[in-house]
């Protein structure tokens, strides 16, 4: 499935893991930097954290995305733009 951009601005739309992802996940890998008390130590440091960032939509006014799976184009903030009418779908 296509969704072509029918408003007159950029759409955003973010894809959260808890909506859109199944057996696959489409999620992105990311790092977080954290402070953390070192208790042996008792010094402060920094760790890495790995966490998933979900993925995101960006669709510029006008604009056709590629093909999309199916679970992007049934998440929540998706169908409430294809309710107003700012996002539709294309063959
Ligand atoms: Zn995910």
């Amino acid at each position: 499935m296509r969704l072509k951009n029918f408003s007159k601005r950029m759409v955003v739309v973010t894809l959260p893991h808890e909506e859109v992802c199944g057996a696959e996940c489409y999620c992105t890998a990311g790092q977080h930097l954290q402070g953390a008390h070192n208790p042996r130590t008792g010094d402060v440091g920094i760790r890495q954290v790995s966490l998933l960032v979900a993925r995101s939509l960006h669709i510029p006014a006008g604009v056709t995305t590629e093909e999309l799976p199916e679970a992007f184009v049934n998440a929540g903030q998706v169908k409430t733009l294809l309710n107003t009418k700012d996002l539709r779908k294309v063959a």
